[in-house]
């Protein structure tokens, strides 16, 4: 079974529910080492990622993303200036992703195959989004979240792994894991979920997955292990959904290497 795992890779102050509390002075930027220790840990285990990287982190720190690549994980795009797809118009969308992928082809020397959009925000507002992918040649996308949550996400969201097909080409769509229990579908294994859920939970949750015969897809942003954020004032809720249980997400993700094998997305494809 070919379980996944994922770094969408922007900044604290990138996540879309926090951005707007973060003012200029408070935006101290942190994503190399955040990434870096990601990696150095993958590399304990000798397993390869899948790295969704933002262009515009990718255009601060070229370095960065020749590093990633050059540790043999895969470059993928998640898009550039984390803006949310059902906010743009098709146009707008098109040229956020572009960009990303000129910058992250030239940086990692290969061809970008996959793309997250940021914050999951895909949707029956975005009809035109996988035109967009297949015309800018994106093989495989994972964008897709099969739960509603107040930002993004919908019920109506496939969960398993599946082949979109368009005029022009198709795209495989990886969607966010999630398992099934009591007649509802709840998200497992990645973000806000891997973060604040007993880690019982999520390796419950993936080998219920892999017993369905799917591959669960492990997800998580540098700053999710970074205990030394300088949060600004911001409402108590979304402080905490954003700060609670990075302490203890490197544990996490060590206890996940250990008990699970992990490949990047792009190897994901070859065996679907
Ligand atoms: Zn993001």
């Amino acid at each position: 079974m070919q379980n996944a795992l994922t770094v969408d890779v922007e900044n604290w102050y990138d996540a879309s529910l926090l951005s707007p509390y973060v003012p200029a002075g408070y935006r101290d930027d942190r994503v190399v080492a955040a990434t870096r220790e990601i990696m150095d840990l993958l590399e304990e285990f000798g397993v390869r990622a899948t790295f969704f990287v933002l262009g515009k982190v990718a255009e601060e720190h070229p370095g960065l993303v020749k590093e990633i690549a050059g540790r043999g994980h895969e470059v993928a795009s998640h898009g550039w200036g984390h803006q949310l797809a059902y906010r743009q118009t098709e146009e707008e969308f098109e040229e956020d992703l572009h960009r990303s992928l000129e910058i992250l082809e030239r940086l990692s020397g290969g061809k970008v195959k996959g793309y997250r959009a940021p914050s999951w925000s895909v949707g029956v507002e975005t009809p035109w989004f996988f035109d967009v992918l297949v015309r800018n040649g994106i093989e495989y996308d994972s964008s897709l979240f099969p739960v509603k949550t107040p930002l993004f996400g919908s019920s109506d969201n496939p969960r398993h792994f599946h082949i979109i097909e368009r005029k022009k080409g198709r795209v495989v769509e990886f969607p966010a894991s999630s398992v099934r229990f009591g007649g509802k579908t709840f998200p497992v294994g990645g973000g806000a979920s891997l973060r604040l859920l007993p880690l019982a939970v999520t390796k419950w949750g993936i080998k219920r997955i892999n017993r369905e015969g799917m591959g669960a897809i492990v997800y998580l942003h540098p700053w999710e292990m970074d205990t030394g954020i300088p949060f600004p004032p911001m409402p108590f809720r979304t402080r905490l959904l954003h700060s609670r249980g990075r302490k203890g997400m490197k544990k996490k993700l060590r206890k996940l290497l250990e008990s699970f094998s992990f490949h990047p997305m792009a190897d994901c494809l070859i065996d679907n």
